[in-house]
């Protein structure tokens, strides 16, 4: 008897492991790429081939067979799969569960690559009518009528159609009434991607700029920079030059932005400087046009993709560069499920596929710089902006000299005052969304707190309510104290009281509050950001939405309101992060010709941390914190892995990592030390208790190691039943 050929499939179900099952007895036959419908437990699921076999643990009388064969060929290609198993493994997660996040949601549910769409199209008829007549009477008519004219014999499908044309329900069945349009059902052809007709040349490169790229194009197969400019200094200039190379030779170009860097301008600075239109793929696409934009990159049409984090598993079979923009931008880890780096995947598919790797920062990550550092990736250098434009100047004032009112001292309206009557622009920043960040009871001191977290509730005043920034839980605004019925006073500042604030000293100016509260309309950022770089708007108010990569040309003034969030944090990241932050908004200021200045309030001007950031610049503090990291064995000098347990109640939730911790004491590694299980430093949240299990390792190896082991064995622990669990490889964030 011959072997028999067994499956090893992927199916999305919180399980480390490949579910065995023979090939489906129709055609086609499945391959590994290929999805296939299978028998799980009671039901059907949807899984993909990750490999072959011709063996299996199960006797094969008992291995169940695929129901069907989802694909005629194919969907991911072995280096799709590489990078699912390499994912898979590296961050401990069931490959089920990366094959889900790795695809579009409509393959992911089992609908054709190709799905059927209803498409309208001009009959003879249509051809021959009387627009005119049709356009005194019906005017939405006589518009798609015109539509349809110019769409040709093959019609428009319907999606596209609503996207141009809100109302063209209605007006089709006008149209079919009057025999003027047809439709009919058919898979479509994939978009073209017309090279656009001239790529608009840029500025000639200064030196620096010129250095980088000669050093970029000098290299060949594998290898990683850190494009590390001070902002402006031209570092997207540069990637634009390396990219017109690679698409010249024909290959692909995959660019990864943090969440709020891929804005309209961006795409527009793309497709206008490299003469191809980008797919972009993020989290707001239709499920239908992220499996276009999906396809079209797997197939090699799409020559430019640019996308946030999930954009990293997009399939691209002769991918020639990837590059990364503000690599140390937090988004690029995901926080919750697969809790996966784009940053450090991408990385691994550079390597796998041979190709350059750029990383661009103007405030590079500590683990990224300690790269440069040993010699594995190269760093290359802009100290100057480009273009001429100086370094922005910084101010400290000192908030216990210089009291702020609602979040702003007198030293700060000055300047913005005199910055407006230069007719420059001012950025106030403030990370701290809402009206105030606590709601106090005037006479016993009560504090308004989430029912459901530790944590206080926000005051929203536009809205009138209280809002918890964690678990969102909101309720109506207090109007007296709920425990003694005296009033209540919202303590401290968010953006909204600032606005207010900012309102009330510039009467005559143009404000315009830039969060994710303001913000929440479709579309909306873009349009803001788009009018800030007009210059139509005096003021702007915001939080990390506004500090990113933009560029307002008119903009002279950074004011950072509240910059004493960081001195003080639990995370040992706290001051590398509050220096990026800072220094990422203050390079918003004076990016043309004038000077541009940065107003920092503190009420601890004397700590080391001002002089260190104001005189040495990102450089320096990534300096100390490196030797402070390496002194005290933190990352990058050791690895770390953090095992967080959620549950009803605190006893089960520790419990859980006592067994884990139980496990990997067993095996005792030399390498290893195992912190906790403590609380999470909020405990609770949204109603479970969190607890926290921290593995940290001078060997990465033997890290990994452990927690192959432990994974499978957490599965099958009967504590795990009662807590929400998960292991955060190289977390970002030690709660
Ligand atoms: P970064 O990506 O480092 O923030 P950009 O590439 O966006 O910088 O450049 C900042 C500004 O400087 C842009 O307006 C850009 O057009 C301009 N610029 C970049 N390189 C040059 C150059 N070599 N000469 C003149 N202007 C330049
Ligand atoms: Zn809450």
């Amino acid at each position: 008897m011959t072997n028999p050929r067994i499956l090893k499939v992927a199916v999305s179900v919180p399980l480390s492991r490949e579910f065995d099952y023979l090939p489906a007895s129709e055609a086609p036959a499945a391959q590994s790429g290929s999805r296939v419908l299978v028998p799980f437990g009671h039901r059907q699921q949807v899984g993909v081939v990750v490999a072959e076999a011709t063996a299996s643990d199960i006797p094969v009388a008992k291995i169940r067979r695929s129901v069907a064969t989802l694909d005629d060929e194919p969907l991911l290609s072995a280096d799709d799969l590489w990078l699912i198993r390499f994912t898979s493994n590296y961050y401990h997660h069931p490959i089920g569960e990366v094959v889900a996040t790795a695809l579009p949601a409509l393959l992911r549910q089992g609908k054709a690559l190709h799905p059927t769409r209803t498409f309208v199209a001009i009959s003879d008829a249509g051809a021959c009518a009387d627009i005119e007549t049709l356009a005194r009477r019906a005017p939405k008519q006589a518009e798609l009528l015109e539509t349809l004219i110019d769409a040709g014999g093959n019609g428009i499908d319907t999606d596209t159609l609503r996207e141009h044309l809100p109302t063209w329900r209605r007006a089709v069945k006008g149209l079919f009434e009057k025999g003027y349009a047809l439709s009919f059902d058919a898979t479509g052809e994939d978009p073209e991607f017309a090279t656009l007709a001239e790529a608009e040349p840029g500025p000639d490169l200064n030196p620096d700029q010129q250095r980088a790229l000669e050093t970029m194009r000098a290299g060949s197969g594998f290898a990683a920079y850190l494009l590390d400019g001070v902002t402006g200094s031209g570092k997207t200039e540069v990637y634009l030059q390396l990219m017109r190379n690679v698409l010249d030779a024909g290959r692909q170009v995959l660019i990864l932005v943090p969440e709020i860097g891929l804005t309209p301008q961006l795409v527009k600075r793309l497709s206008k400087r490299l003469g191809v239109e980008p797919v972009v793929l993020h989290s707001g696409l239709t499920d239908l046009a992220r499996l276009h934009a999906w396809r079209s990159a797997r197939t090699g049409a799409a020559k430019l993709v640019v996308g946030t984090r999930s954009a990293v598993f997009t399939p691209m079979p002769d991918v020639g560069l990837i590059v990364i923009d503000e690599e140390h931008d937090h988004s690029f880890k995901q926080q919750e499920g697969l809790r996966y780096s784009a940053r450090d995947l991408a990385i691994a598919r550079a390597k796998r596929h041979d190709i350059p790797i750029v990383l661009g920062s103007a405030t590079p990550s500590l683990e990224v710089l300690q790269h440069c550092r040993t010699g594995n990736f190269t760093r290359l250098e802009l100290p100057q902006r480009a273009g001429g434009a100086n370094p922005p100047n910084f101010r400290l004032v000192d908030l216990t000299r210089a009291p702020a009112n609602d979040g702003l001292s007198e030293p700060l309206i000055k300047a913005i005052r005199s910055h407006l009557g230069n007719d420059g622009q001012a950025l106030i920043f403030l990370n701290r969304r809402g009206f105030a960040p606590t709601l106090i009871c005037a006479s016993c001191g009560h504090i308004a707190e989430c029912d459901r977290c530790d944590s206080r509730m926000t005051v929203h005043a536009r809205d009138r309510i209280l809002k918890c920034h964690h678990c969102g839980a909101s309720r109506p605004l207090d109007e007296s104290c709920s425990e003694c019925a005296a009033t209540v006073r919202p303590l401290g500042e968010g953006t909204e009281r600032l606005e207010d604030a900012l309102r009330e000293h510039f009467p005559d100016h143009r404000i315009d509050r830039i969060d994710s509260d303001s913000m929440q309309r479709r579309g909306a950022i873009g349009e803001a950001l788009e009018k800030a770089a007009q210059g139509d708007a005096d003021i702007l108010v915001g939080t990390q939405m506004l500090s990113k990569g933009h560029h307002f040309p008119k903009l002279t003034l950074v004011g950072v309101v509240n910059a004493d969030q960081g001195l003080f944090g639990t995370d040992f990241r706290s001051a590398e992060r509050m220096a990026q932050s800072i220094i990422q908004v203050a390079g918003r200021a004076g990016r043309e010709s004038r000077q541009g200045e940065v107003i920092i309030q503190t009420a601890f001007p004397d700590n080391p941390f001002w002089p260190c950031l104001v005189e040495g610049g990102y450089t320096q503090i990534a300096e100390d914190a490196l030797s402070e990291r390496e002194e005290t064995r933190w990352p990058p000098f050791t690895w770390l892995a953090l095992i967080r347990s959620a549950a009803h109640s605190k006893n089960d939730a520790h419990a859980f990592l006592d067994v884990a911790k139980k496990r990997i004491e067993a095996r005792q590694q030399d390498y290893l030390r195992v912190l906790g299980p403590v609380d999470a430093p909020m405990a609770r949240r949204a109603g479970r208790y969190r607890a926290q299990l921290l593995l940290q390792s001078s060997d990465r190896k033997s890290l990994h190691a452990v927690l192959t082991d432990l994974r499978p064995a957490l599965e099958a622990e009967p504590t795990a039943r009662k807590v929400r669990w998960s292991i955060d490889v190289d977390p970002i964030e030690l709660f």
